[in-house]
């Protein structure tokens, strides 16, 4: 379980996120939507420290995680940041085995060899190993980077919208991938995805955020709802029943 306890950040006099309550459940999919500037990228980084939090406490399971030791908290949680992704000479087997730094210090083990395998082979990126991070397409780079976060094997994994770059095709494929993660690796997996019927068919859990708060917290059925779904996008919204559960329209 993560748990946000007064989790506030003051950008400026005008712009403030938070105080936020909230309890993501151990297990499964937890997806955060929210229109543009709601907070939510905020909010995952506070989660995973690469945010300093003003006041408040986030703690992982028992961990706090404002005192944890940076080795300690690599260890149990991994981030994908919304920017920022380098991308540099470095191959996509190099970039995966960035993820077993907190474990390997650099130094890989035949045994951190095999595991990079794993998530190469996982998010289907072996033709690709060797090529270089500059050499793919957004989406394919997208998926090199997912992976460098899976093969950090942490239980908890955090997810700025890894949707990002991807077509239809392979953003069902990632949800795809990021649910077997979650069922038979056992992740808690926090994503922050900007379609909402993406959440709607593959999270356990809708965390909608708005101006700062968190607004609603609960599962598909109980977000998918034409009142609420068009607060929280300020823009009419109708929930129609489409072949796999409920899908949003909006326009
Ligand atoms: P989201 O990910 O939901 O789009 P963000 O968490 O990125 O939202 O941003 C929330 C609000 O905080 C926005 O109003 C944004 O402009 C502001 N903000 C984000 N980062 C900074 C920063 N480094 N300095 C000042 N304001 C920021
Ligand atoms: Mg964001």
């Amino acid at each position: 379980m993560i748990t946000l306890e007064g989790v506030q950040k003051q950008y400026s006099d005008d712009v403030a996120i938070g105080p936020v309550n909230v309890q993501i459940p151990t297990g499964g999919i937890t997806a955060l939507v929210g229109p543009n500037g709601a907070g939510k990228s905020t909010l995952l980084t506070m989660i995973g420290r690469l945010l300093a939090i003003d006041s408040g406490t986030v703690k992982i399971g028992q961990m706090d995680v404002s005192n944890a030791k940076s080795k300690d908290l690599a260890k149990i949680i991994s981030t994908l940041r919304q920017e920022n992704h380098f991308v540099t000479r470095l191959t996509v087997r190099q970039l995966v085995g960035f993820g077993r730094f907190p474990y390997s210090g650099g130094r890989l083990t035949a045994e951190d060899e095999e595991i990079i395998s794993k998530y190469i082979d996982f998010l289907g990126l072996r033709p690709l190993e060797g090529r270089f991070l500059d050499q793919l397409s957004g989406g394919q780079r997208q998926r090199a980077y997912v992976a460098m976060v899976l093969c950090q094997e942490t239980e908890h994994v955090l997810l700025d919208e890894p949707l990002n770059n991807l077509d239809i095709a392979h953003s069902v494929e990632m949800m795809q991938h990021l649910h077997n993660a979650a069922r038979e690796l056992g992740r808690t997996i926090v994503i922050v995805l900007h379609d909402i019927n993406f959440a709607a068919r593959y999270a356990d859990y809708i965390c909608a955020a708005k101006d700062g708060q968190i607004v609603a917290f609960g599962t598909a059925e109980e977000i998918m709802r034409d009142d609420l779904l068009t607060e929280i996008f300020n823009t009419p919204v109708k929930v129609i029943e489409g072949p796999n559960g409920p899908l949003a329209t909006y326009h």
